[in-house]
């Protein structure tokens, strides 16, 4: 299988610097099923290729010491598939994520670029190659793979488009095995984290989404359509600060998101005052969590959340975290449960935390909402955030009337959830105090809504 790199962008011998590998040499890597050979079909001021070509042991793949494949007769060593991808992770590794030592802003170019990859296996389904790089701006051309009779299952793809050399390799690593839509290695947590970092920025939009992360994910039915909604939820969460902040013209990372904010102000109202335990309702992908699990005088700790998807993103988000620290090692209990349903399991903590979490809670549910966490749990501190309804109008898009996210039941004004949180607080022998986090506006108030709970005696 063969895989080959266009640029003419001049000079374009600079292509060798973008993919670490001199015009010069050819490079042999192993990729555990068989060989990788990097070399130049040709490297012109004009014009550079850089060709991989991968050299499957079918042998190997059937007998050798891991072997990913029962029968001999197999596709596999010749079509572009998931072993393609595996061979780019290990021969193109610091191209893929966007880094160049000798060119670094180069790196973050957009550059003319073309790609063929040879004999990517899509079944016949011509149009799938189309749905799956048009959106992303590539222009295609998708030929017969296997003697031009139109009926083959093996396209050869050619892609042309202006992108960084990143970005189209990241496509490439992620598309050809959903166009294959067989993987030849197991598909566990490592692959949930690849898609999302592979898939980072452009999967969210992309209106073949479902499938690609459907496929991606090998089937495995629940993690994908949990990964849909997780994405959902991500996109939602974002649209927020991102929407503010382009308008504004700044970036992400210069500027902390809302949602950084919201989660700030959490840690350091917990910080403040100073409870030992806490479960944070709703935990999504555990970014609260994470956060909480550096602080030492927190020393139990717990999420629950609905969705398995995202208790797996937690999962894998703060054993990552375990490993990068020094220090002492915490475990975090995650529950999978319904928050409007009384569970013992989360009874007993000192604090529990509702960072954006009561409004995809159905209006009719919030009696027992308030019945389970103040009634049942009765943490000592309670930290609930929603969105301001109010503050709305001010985001792009969101002018007429839109809520923040699909997933949202409902988005209160500020007196809606004044009303709400002082009657819950006063049924259950709390105080409440209401505040709010980011940017204020002087008459829609600030974006996020903020209530302080605290258990009277
Ligand atoms: N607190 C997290 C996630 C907010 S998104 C953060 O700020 O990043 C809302 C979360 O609430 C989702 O993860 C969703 O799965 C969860 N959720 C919604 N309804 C729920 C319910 N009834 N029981 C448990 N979790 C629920």
């Amino acid at each position: 299988m063969l895989l080959t790199i266009t640029t003419t962008r001049k000079p374009a011998t600079d292509l060798g610097y973008l993919l670490h590998k001199h015009p010069d040499k050819t490079q042999t890597f192993d990729t555990g099923a068989g060989k990788a050979h990097v070399f130049y079909t040709e490297a012109t001021d004009e014009r550079c290729t850089a060709a991989l070509l991968l050299d499957i042991d079918p042998i190997e793949l059937v007998r050798g010491p891991n072997p990913v494949l029962h029968d001999y007769v197999n596709d596999r060593p010749y079509v572009s598939s998931s072993f393609l991808s595996v061979a780019m992770s290990r021969t193109y590794a610091t191209a893929l994520a966007g880094r160049c030592r000798d060119r670094p802003e180069l790196a973050k170019t957009p550059i003319p670029l073309e790609a063929r990859i040879a004999a990517v296996p899509c079944r016949g389904q011509d149009d799938l190659v189309q749905r799956l790089f048009t959106p992303l701006g590539y222009e295609t051309e998708v030929e017969d793979g296997a003697g031009g009779s139109g009926k083959g299952r093996y396209r050869n793809v050619t892609l042309w488009a202006t992108k960084t050399l990143a970005d189209m390799l990241a496509h490439i690593y992620v598309l050809l095995p959903v166009a294959d839509n067989r993987k030849h290695y197991y598909i566990g947590d490592a692959e949930v984290d690849k898609l999302m970092k592979r898939g980072r920025g452009w999967l969210d939009d992309h209106p073949e989404r479902n499938l690609i992360v459907r496929r991606y994910l090998g089937h495995r039915r629940t993690l994908a359509s949990e990964a849909a909604n997780q994405l959902d939820a991500e996109a939602g969460r974002d649209a927020e600060p991102e929407n503010a902040e382009n308008s504004a013209g700044t970036r992400r990372k210069e500027h902390p998101t809302l949602h950084d904010e919201r989660i700030d102000w959490a840690v350091e109202t917990l910080a403040r005052l100073g409870p030992a335990s806490i479960v944070d309702l709703g935990c999504g992908e555990g970014r609260l969590l994470r956060r909480l699990a550096e602080r030492p005088e927190f020393t139990e700790l717990a999420g629950a959340d609905a969705s398995a998807w995202s208790l797996e993103m937690a999962k894998h988000r703060l054993r990552k975290a375990r490993k990068n620290r020094a220090g002492p090692d915490r475990g975090v209990e995650l529950f999978q449960t319904a928050l409007t349903f009384r569970d013992e399991r989360l009874e007993g903590y000192e604090a529990a935390t509702l960072i954006e979490v009561i409004e995809h809670i159905e209006p009719n549910r919030l009696d027992t909402l308030e019945e389970v966490v103040l009634g049942r749990i009765r943490p000592a501190i309670l930290l609930v955030t929603t969105p301001n309804r109010e503050y709305n109008v001010l985001y792009p898009g969101l002018e007429a009337g839109g809520l923040r996210h699909r997933d949202h039941r409902f988005e209160w004004t500020r007196a809606e959830f004044r009303r709400w949180s002082e009657r819950a607080a006063e049924r259950r022998g709390y105080t409440v105090t209401i505040g709010g986090v980011g940017e204020a506006d002087d008459t829609r108030g600030q974006p996020t809504q903020t209530g302080v709970f605290e258990r009277c005696g």
